[in-house]
């Protein structure tokens, strides 16, 4: 059984369409969504349709939550709101429901999924180095948990201390446990421009990170079209 998990998608629909149709190459049969399907870009409605189609398991991410409120913004960046302000005008009050009932820890198979940390899962902490990564370690009792929220993959080991390792393919131990950032679909920032998503091979054991191309100018147009802020589009192609 393959898996595909792929999140931060952030209303980037080229970016999602070319990670379902590699994943689907890539002879995946499940899937399940990190969280922060809607954001940044400006296709929030198709995005939330499709990941909403596939009826798996998704967790809640802050944009998710943010976009499905109506609570002020004022305390975030303000290219971030703006665009969340924007997004909240596109979404109907039923998809902004269904936003608003993702759960935000999932088990599935024999992995756990959240958007952020299991340690508080609400309060969308930042994993950026092992020590961050020693806290939700604390709460996790699988022995592999994803997450994402940073846009950046990422691979913390955890055997008798916490290390992080090389964002590459991690083959899964006995005696360890692993905490793994999938990376974005739709918004990489770790200078890569190109959508990025994890392969779990559970016959195999086996975690693969995968990059795709997409037609990123046509992202670019459509966030200009809508007149979401212009560093959106220009970040896209800095992978930042
Ligand atoms: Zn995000």
């Amino acid at each position: 059984m393959r898996i595909a998990l792929f999140g931060d998608i952030h209303a980037n629909l080229e970016a999602l369409e070319a990670v379902l149709a590699d994943a689907a190459e890539q002879g995946c049969t499940d899937y399940v969504c990190m969280g922060d399907v809607v954001g940044y870009n400006a296709d929030p409605v198709a995005c939330l349709e499709r990941v909403r189609a596939m009826d798996c398991p998704v967790v809640k991410g802050n944009h998710d939550e943010d976009a499905s409120g109506s609570h002020s913004l004022e305390s975030m960046n303000p290219v971030a709101a703006a665009a969340l302000e924007w997004t909240r005008e596109q979404l109907s009050d039923e998809q902004r429901t269904w936003l608003r009932r993702l759960r935000m820890v999932r088990q599935v198979e024999d992995f756990t999924v959240v958007h952020s940390t299991l340690d508080q899962p609400a309060h969308w902490n930042y994993v950026t180095n092992r020590f961050d990564a020693m806290s939700n370690f604390s709460y996790q009792f699988t022995q592999v948990c994803f997450h994402g929220h940073t846009h950046v993959p990422r691979v913390y080991v955890k055997t008798d201390k916490v290390q992080e390792v090389p964002a590459e393919s991690v083959v899964v131990e006995d005696g360890s446990k692993y905490f793994i950032n999938v990376g974005s679909v739709g918004q990489p920032r770790d200078g890569d421009w190109r959508a990025c998503y994890a392969i779990y091979d559970l016959d195999h054991r086996l975690i693969v990170f995968r990059r795709v191309e997409y037609d990123i100018e046509t992202t670019q147009r459509k966030i200009e079209e809508a007149k979401l802020p212009s560093m959106l589009a220009a970040r896209l192609a800095d992978g930042r």
